[in-house]
């Protein structure tokens, strides 16, 4: 599979900015051979994945990144090759994406005894379907004219030390990993280096994960920490686990550039191996 391969994406589905047909449009136009399409809780961006690659030469690997909770923490769990139509896997999304409306509508209802925010700027952000995030609600702050970008309102309104914040229902990780692992999937963790050494999943929790069926660990991301990313090598080894780069592109939403990190072929390949809900679309 020639080309570079890049493993986690969001499209319109979640909070990416380009529909995932612009998005496979892009991952062409950098030049890459395979992209994951992970959106948040979601596999509703699959299938125009899918059919806007074809005779383009790109894989498309089916993804989503799942939310988790872990104590005060909020932790994604990327999800390969899953089976989109496990029930279960369906169930738990659906609570997921459900709490994140009433939370986003949480969010705005704080926000707008403040400031000049509706509900209704917020979902004339979003296409019909999607997972809801605090992505949107910055959008519609932007539109607004209250900040310049999506970076400016996390940094400011939607920060949760400003009070607006609120987290949202989702499960526990290793709830997480068993569910992905059921239905099919390829469990990773997403980014799980942004807080630095101390702040990685300590060995003994993460030990649980791996018995559960974690696979691997994205350390090549650009929010790891260089301590992260040096603990989370140590830990890759001790357990054995598969070492993923990727760019977690949002479009214009974020300023990761697709493919800025890359994935080894053949970790694609044991990723792939491992995999039995869903089958990868070569374009
Ligand atoms: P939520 O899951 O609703 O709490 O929102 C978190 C999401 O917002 C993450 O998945 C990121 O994709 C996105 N995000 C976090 N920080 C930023 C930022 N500074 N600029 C743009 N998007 C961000
Ligand atoms: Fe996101
Ligand atoms: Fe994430
Ligand atoms: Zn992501």
């Amino acid at each position: 599979m020639p080309g570079a391969i890049d493993l986690h994406s969001h499209s319109r589905a979640s909070d990416g900015t380009e529909t995932p047909a612009e998005l496979v449009r892009a991952a062409v136009d950098a030049g890459l051979g395979a992209i994951a399409l992970t959106d948040h809780d979601s596999t509703a961006g699959w299938a125009e994945a899918f059919a806007a690659s074809d005779g383009t030469g790109l894989t498309v690997v089916p993804g989503m990144e799942l939310s988790t909770w872990s104590g005060w923490h909020s932790v994604h769990l990327l999800a390969y090759l899953v089976d989109p139509a496990d029930a279960a896997l369906v169930a738990e999304t659906e609570r997921i994406r459900t709490a994140r409306m009433h939370r986003a509508e949480s969010i705005v209802e704080r926000i707008s005894a403040d400031y000049d925010l509706t509900w209704d700027d917020v979902l004339a952000q979003t296409t019909a379907g999607a997972t809801v995030g605090r992505p949107h609600i910055a959008d519609a702050l932007v539109a607004r004219g209250l900040v310049s970008d999506r970076s400016a309102a996390f940094a400011t309104i939607l920060h949760p030390r400003t009070g607006y914040f609120q987290p949202h229902y989702a499960p526990d990780p290793l709830d997480a990993v068993r569910l992905v692992v059921a239905a099919g999937g390829v469990p990773v963790l997403a980014h799980p280096g942004t807080r630095g050494r101390d702040g990685v999943v300590p060995a003994d929790v993460l030990a649980r994960l791996v018995d559960a069926g974690l696979a691997g660990l994205e350390i090549r991301h650009r929010e790891n920490t260089r301590s992260g990313r040096e603990r989370l090598a140590e830990l890759a080894e001790r357990f054995d686990l598969l070492v993923t780069g990727s760019s977690d592109y949002h479009g214009t939403g974020k300023p990761n550039r697709l493919g800025e990190n890359t994935t080894e072929p053949a970790v694609l390949e044991r990723i792939l191996e491992l995999g039995t809900g869903s089958s990868p679309h070569r374009g």
